[in-house]
């Protein structure tokens, strides 16, 4: 049994709070007990704290903890800093956490520390793991899975109950269902306000690519999403969007506005970043931050001229076959970032800028570089062509555009799917040969910037078919 997941990497913290029963506003707490498990194994710890107010009769007896326990235990203030360090990138895991949590929390403020774990409620697991039973409070808990209870009530006591339910529930259930479970659990948010629960259930876990929809139906009825996203689980990932933790404004506000989602599973995570890719760049969400456009995508290509001198000169994706060629050095998405590359290389390399075509200059004179020393003197003789082009050569090698090297279509297989792809273009996915047929058949797409990097790294990851 394993009962420390290794996707809770920080450890957990099983926690449980005693309390005078007033608000978390005022000094509250009576006790602390904190369970610490992670790959070092388990260590305990628990405190009793002085509360600002007198401890009611009724709270003395269920818990045992009276004005004369406490009257000489520190005040929170005093050992703020050692539960939080005890807490600090931990897993808290409370029953009916939003108490301790928001305990605590209160505590630690007026201490003038912000604790901001993540939390895992053992009443809300205990009823996801087994919905079939009502009641999920602590002593329902201790009955159903035969836990040992030692100090029912006291912090400590508690806490180890509910590390005893974690093992419990641990051999019970195979781990990737806990983990997606916990997983979820944490990220739990509560759900955007306009978006039916059962959309969120349905989701799989699987790669693939979701679409948020607002105010209407969806595609369908001809809307455009919010936003397009991927991921290698889908569920674990919008679910994430919607975690308050971390929502910064720009996911509050897309959340606000999510009335349905939509998504398309795919076979693995290549296949989620074209499909990403390709529906971002067709429906241009307007909560996607790049709508990366390839209309002015340019390259250098290295060419000689009539008299045999190499030249550069900038060529358009419109223009050009990009996949298929291996003259061409970069790729730029305006001719200003493509200038400024070259002017930066020529700088770095001390190459010649008018003979790059960066700049003018009255023939057979010295360049202004050669003045500051950062040309060789190819303007004026000073350098041979030949000498001048081969350092040029040189400097452009780390700009080189990947050569298609197949001389037709290949395939790549991944899972069940084979990625239909030429020159560096994505032509379509097939899972049968019906559709590899039809996809061989139908016109290729213009070369896409975005496709092509995720080709590259494709191709060396995927098992390869020649078509
Ligand atoms: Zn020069």
């Amino acid at each position: 049994m394993n009962a420390f997941p290794r996707y809770v990497p920080g450890g957990l913290a099983f926690v449980d709070i005693e309390t005078t029963g007033g608000p978390a506003q005022c000094e509250s707490i009576t006790e602390i007990g904190i369970l610490q498990v992670d790959e070092d194994g388990m260590r305990e710890w628990s405190t009793l704290v002085r509360p600002e107010s007198r401890i009611p009769e009724y709270i003395q007896r269920l818990t045992g903890i009276d004005d004369a326990m406490v009257a000489d235990a520190p005040r929170f203030a005093d050992i703020a800093g050692e539960v939080f360090d005890r807490l600090d990138g931990r897993l808290f895991v409370a029953h009916n956490a939003r108490f301790d949590h928001g305990h605590l929390r209160a505590a630690f403020r007026r201490a003038g520390l912000d604790m901001r774990p993540q939390v895992l409620c053992t009443v809300k697991l205990s009823r996801r793991l087994f919905p079939e039973h009502r009641h999920h409070g602590l002593d329902h808990l201790v009955e159903r899975h035969g836990l040992m209870v030692a100090d029912r009530h006291r912090a400590l006591g508690d806490a180890q109950l509910l590390w005893q339910f974690w093992q419990k529930i641990h051999e019970r259930f195979p781990p990737g269902y806990l983990e997606a479970m916990v997983r979820e659990l944490i990220g739990r948010p509560s759900l955007p306000p306009h978006l039916d629960p059962e959309q969120i259930a349905g989701l799989p876990e699987t790669p693939g690519v979701y679409l948020f929809y607002g105010e209407r139906g969806g595609e369908t009825d001809g809307e455009l999403p919010l936003y397009i996203g991927k991921s290698t689980r889908l569920r674990s990932r919008v679910l994430s969007h919607f975690a308050a933790d971390h929502q910064s404004d720009r996911e509050l506000s897309l959340s606000q506005q999510v009335r349905h989602i939509e998504w398309i599973e795919t076979a693995g995570e290549i296949g989620a970043l074209l499909e990403e890719a390709r529906l971002v760049k067709r429906l241009q969400p307007t909560h996607n931050r790049q709508l990366r456009r390839n209309r002015e995508l340019c390259t250098w290509r290295l060419a000689t001229d009539i008299v045999g001198d190499w030249r550069l000169e900038l060529v358009h994706a419109a223009d050009l076959d990009f996949g298929r060629r291996d003259d061409l050095y970069g790729f730029f998405r305006t001719r200003r970032e493509a200038t400024n590359r070259l002017r930066a290389l020529a700088r770095d390399h001390a190459l010649c800028p008018p003979l790059l075509g960066l700049e003018k200059k009255p023939q057979g004179a010295r360049c202004f570089g050669f003045q500051l020393k950062r040309c060789r003197g190819a303007c004026h003789g000073g350098e041979s062509p030949q000498a001048h082009a081969l350092r040029l050569i040189e400097a452009l090698h780390t700009l080189k555009v990947e050569h298609w090297t197949w001389p037709g279509p290949i395939g790549l297989r991944e899972g069940e799917a084979l990625h239909v792809i030429d020159g560096w273009r994505w032509l379509g996915t097939a899972t049968d040969e019906a559709m590899l047929a039809n996809i061989l058949e139908s016109g290729r797409p213009t070369f896409d910037l975005d496709i092509y990097k995720i080709l590259i790294k494709a191709v060396k990851r995927l098992p390869i078919l020649m078509l």
